[in-house]
């Protein structure tokens, strides 16, 4: 049983173009992810094309593309996690095109799960990845503009309510997620991200802590997207992944969005279970999404 699953993050779109954008970008990442595990036959490596295409289109908030800190700088945040509990992930990584391929060298390389900071500075020079200082596109530096005129008016507060004032102004955030499962079994979750935008310098969000923004394990794999600190207060991905040892993908994800949604947490999740079913959820107005089963064409949102 072969299967990939993808998100595009989650939000409420702002034009049709942002949506067509969003529609176009999931369904690339999703045929490239396939045909990769389709023919190296694994989950991992399936997982890793969808995400590393994502990170390279400006379209998302990841890799190129990523969304500004309140200072204007990028710090991005990835994690990736298998069905026999191997993870890697980052926080606030700086000038790296592909956030993923680090995280997943930290799960391969290292004893650690998680690298933030100094440590992974020398990481990334160690381990030779190449540095790009061009990750920044036009539509995010005036995003960040708007915003900073917003925050001198005293709209927008330091350490404030990034995430709700960026919800009523129909914020779509565009990060991505993956989860596949292969012949053998295996499953695997990845999550990349800029975070949420002009979230304080140093702020670390749910993506890379393991159950919440992404997990995996012998029951199935999750990824998140969404209002990271209310996701890490509910650990929303392994919640899924505890339901998935009774139920089925979709019902384990609609009893997390029922939890999740009386927390008001603005969020989409995806999953898939051990058995190579969908779950596919959310409480924000929208979720792009995509997925191909063996044999199936792809089905887009
Ligand atoms: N969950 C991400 C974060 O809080 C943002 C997103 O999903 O768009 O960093």
């Amino acid at each position: 049983m072969k299967a990939l699953l993808i998100h595009g993050g989650s939000g409420s779109f702002n034009s049709p173009e942002e949506y067509s954008n969003h529609r176009k970008g999931v369904r690339e990442a999703v045929e490239s992810g396939f045909s990769v595990l389709a023919g190296k036959r694994s989950a991992l490596e399936g997982v890793l094309s969808a995400i590393k295409l994502m990170e390279e289109n400006p379209t998302f908030n990841c890799g190129r593309g990523s969304v500004l800190t309140l200072k204007g700088n990028i710090e991005m945040d990835a994690a990736i996690m298998d069905s026999d509990l191997n993870a890697g992930a980052v926080a606030g990584l700086k000038d790296v095109l592909h956030p993923i391929e680090v995280a997943k060298s930290i799960m391969e390389q290292t004893d650690h799960v998680l690298l933030s900071g100094e440590g992974l500075e020398e990481f990334v020079k160690i381990m030779g990845f190449q540095r790009d200082k061009d990750l920044l596109v036009p539509h995010r530096l005036k995003q960040w503009e708007e915003n900073t005129a917003k925050s001198k008016n005293g709209e927008l507060k330091r350490f404030g309510r990034a995430a709700e004032i960026a919800a009523r102004s129909g914020c779509y955030y565009s990060t991505v997620g993956a989860v596949a499962i292969d012949d053998t079994g295996k499953l695997v979750a990845a999550t990349s991200t800029g975070g949420m935008t002009m979230k304080a310098f140093g702020r670390i969000g749910d993506c890379p802590i393991l159950g919440a923004g992404t997990y995996a394990n012998n029951y199935g794999a999750i990824s998140a997207t969404g209002h990271g600190e209310k996701i890490m207060k509910l650990t929303l991905c392994r919640l899924v992944g505890f339901y998935m040892e009774r139920y089925p993908a979709q019902k384990a994800v609609d009893l997390a969005i029922e939890e999740a949604r009386c927390f008001d947490c603005e969020c989409g999740l995806i999953a898939l279970d051990r058995f190579g079913n969908i779950g596919i959820g959310y409480t924000a107005k929208d979720m792009s999404w995509a997925y191909i089963k063996e044999g199936k064409e792809a089905v887009v949102f």
